[in-house]
């Protein structure tokens, strides 16, 4: 398989693995999360119920006013009633009186009411305080524990990451930058394998030029429909193999009977000429070298001994 692409398998498969941490960390978190959430909602209940006690102590004091009133009223007419000119008069003061002191009893019993709820509301503020006090402690534990279990998976990937960077390096960055740019939109999904001649990212079927192109594995092949990196795992590398063979086998045929008798008789007249051309060069060198032999010069009949001698 070509280097590069057996390369950036391995670095798809530490990102993959480095993925997957994000959830852990995410659940880790949210357990601190749920808590704090859980603390707001309290802090919600608690202030609801300080606002309740706050408005029943207002209606107290309303309806101690109220009294307060009443009592001068009844004070003012029994006065009145000491001094009263006429029997009717008495009786209006009576019954203004009497009103007032049924008034007093109304606020009286409206106020014992008020005193009870607010009994109430303290026992909820002191028990909602009482969770509160016992979740913020939770809290501080889970802060503490959330921070160890994130830590560990850092350092974790730390170390993917580390691996990452040594394998990277060994790569043409060219093709790390390629990668990380379909990986901004596949994800984990970003080199995947062709199964049954179909890519596995988006499972549509990939065509035979990009198939035998595959599995030459000169260069980095990527799926024509969706653009993710592909490659054959070894099982189906071999049954890719025979079936390449076999279609290379057809291509051979077919080449063969798509010939023309034309091309085929060019083809055998080349071979001919370059027959032919052949004999009669060495033909002409011969002549040449008995031609130089037989010229005066000392060189040249040396070589012409040495050509005679062989
Ligand atoms: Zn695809």
């Amino acid at each position: 398989m070509n280097n590069d692409l057996l390369k950036l398998i391995k670095i798809a498969e530490i990102d993959k693995k480095a993925s997957a941490k994000e959830p852990e960390i995410a659940a880790i978190e949210e357990e601190l999360e749920l808590k704090v959430k859980e603390l707001n909602s309290l802090e919600w209940d608690l202030e609801a119920i300080r606002s309740d006690i706050k408005k029943s102590k207002l209606e107290i004091a309303n309806s101690e006013l109220s009294i307060a009133e009443n009592s001068d009223k009844i004070a003012q007419n029994e006065a009145k009633m000491s001094n009263a000119k006429s029997e009717r008069e008495l009786r209006i003061l009576e019954a203004e009186s009497g009103i007032a002191k049924e008034k007093i009893t109304f606020s009286n019993q409206i106020i014992a009411d008020l005193e009870a709820k607010i009994d109430s509301f303290k026992e909820k503020e002191t028990e909602v305080q009482g969770k509160m006090d016992d979740l913020k402690t939770l809290i501080d534990e889970t802060k503490k524990s959330v921070e160890a279990r994130v830590a560990v998976i850092q350092n974790e990937l730390k170390t993917i990451f580390y691996d990452k960077e040594v394998i990277a390096k060994q790569i043409d960055n060219k093709v790390i930058v390629f990668y990380e740019k379909i990986r901004k939109w596949a994800k984990d999904t970003s080199v995947v394998p062709v199964k049954r001649q179909a890519c596995s990212g988006c499972f549509i079927c990939i065509n035979d030029r990009v198939y035998l192109e595959l599995i030459k594995s000169e260069v980095i092949v990527t799926c024509p429909h969706c653009g993710r990196i592909l490659y054959l795992e070894p099982n189906e590398i071999k049954s890719a193999e025979s079936s390449k063979e076999s279609a290379l086998d057809s291509a051979k045929r077919e080449k063969k009977t798509t010939k023309t008798p034309d091309s085929a008789k060019s083809a055998e007249s080349k071979k001919a000429t370059a027959k032919k051309s052949s004999a009669e060069s060495k033909k002409s060198t011969a002549k040449s070298t008995a031609k130089s032999a037989g010229k005066s010069t000392s060189t040249k009949k040396s070589t012409a001994k040495k050509a005679t001698k062989k």
